[in-house]
């Protein structure tokens, strides 16, 4: 059975319309009042489904205030230079997204005038932009119905039609998309693609689904067979590597801090950070001494610790050994490496690990 067959039977017996009836009822009266729902703006709402990726909604909703005062439209993120759009984004994480989305509205700004493509065509190809993002800006912005389908809204999914299918691979967020294509009110794709995530976010959650005030429990097979508790069915993937290294506060004879830009490509590119040995741990404390006194051209006699720091990445774990120390400054300043007083260590984007280094050392 080919997966459009599939798809055609899993749909028999249900009742699309009713579904939709229920769904959005329910959403229009117990939606969130979230910052990105005022308007249908597509460039704030595009920004929000970005932050939204990986990151909480209560997280979010300062950091989208914050990201549209200082870039209130397309216009003035495309024109903003990267270090502005850095710091703005600033504690988020996974700051490709940001990166892609910068490129992606100067491309926007240059093709098309400022305006978000309506297209899907020319708006997937956009940079950074795949196909949850794609349906998600194109039906809340435009009211065109493209499924959105993300892990939560896979999970909603998985329970409504009762599908065991590992949602960790492709082809299943295919089948789903399909599913969606096909269940999508035409009236309001907005509200309906809005509706199944705020399904996922409010009632279906992960763990205890809310299933006795679900607006769609008379559609739900899952809970008709009681099994909503098993799904969805996702394999787990690699467990995360683990590296510990060592990073300095290093002062020089002004009070200056030395800091220095990570590489232009890879985990947390052009961020700043403190100096370090990421790339080559080092055994002990002595052993760092040395490395940072050759490195930088510095001469650094001792260095007291601050304390241990960790970060969790999706697929890697940080472990840092922080210490301070006073150094006699012989290298000068460049591009990527800096002394900076600390009125103008704001001005810098720092990743939250070498956030809580600098906190924890004030
Ligand atoms: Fe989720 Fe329960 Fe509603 Fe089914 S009935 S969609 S499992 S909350």
């Amino acid at each position: 059975m080919n997966v459009k067959e599939n798809v055609q039977q899993i749909l028999e017996h249900f009742h699309i319309e009713q579904f939709q009836h229920d769904l959005i009822d329910w959403f229009r009266t117990e939606q969130r009042d979230l910052p990105w729902r005022k308007n249908k703006d597509p460039y704030k709402i595009w920004v929000s489904e970005v932050m939204l990726q990986q990151t909480r909604v209560d997280t979010v909703i300062p950091y989208f205030y914050q990201f549209i005062e200082k870039f209130p439209t397309l216009d003035a993120l495309a024109d903003a230079k990267e270090e502005e759009v850095l710091k703005a984004w600033e504690g988020l994480g996974y700051y490709s997204r940001v990166r892609n989305l910068h490129a992606a509205v100067k491309e926007v700004k240059e093709k098309y005038g400022g305006r978000v493509p309506a297209s899907k065509e020319q708006f997937s190809s956009l940079k950074g932009v795949g196909p949850y993002t794609t349906g998600a800006v194109l039906s809340i912005a435009y009211g065109i119905p493209e499924p959105a389908v993300d892990g939560n809204v896979m999970r909603v999914l998985s329970r409504i039609f009762y599908i065991t299918d590992d949602i960790a691979r492709a082809s299943t967020r295919k089948k789903f998309e399909q599913i969606v294509s096909c269940i999508i009110s035409h009236d309001d794709p907005s509200d309906f693609n809005q509706a199944l995530m705020e399904l996922g976010a409010l009632v279906c959650t992960p763990k205890n689904p809310s299933c006795f005030l679900c607006p769609v429990q008379r559609h739900c097979r899952a809970f008709a067979e009681g099994v909503e508790a098993e799904l969805p069915v996702k394999t787990k993937g690699k467990a995360p590597k683990h590296v510990a290294f060592r990073a300095i506060v290093l002062t020089n004879e002004e009070g200056k801090i030395r800091i220095e830009k990570r590489p232009s490509s890879g985990l947390l590119a052009n961020l700043w950070q403190f100096p370090n040995d990421e790339h080559a741990p080092t055994p002990n404390e002595q052993a760092f001494i040395k490395e940072i006194s050759e490195r930088y051209h510095v001469v650094l006699r001792s260095i007291q610790r601050i304390g241990t720091f960790e970060h969790v990445f999706s697929h890697i774990v940080w472990h840092i050994e922080a210490y301070k120390g006073n150094a006699l400054e012989l290298q000068i300043d460049d591009e990527t490496n800096k002394w900076v007083t600390v009125d103008e260590l704001n001005q810098y984007a720092f990743p939250v690990i070498y956030q809580k280094i600098w906190q924890a050392y004030e």
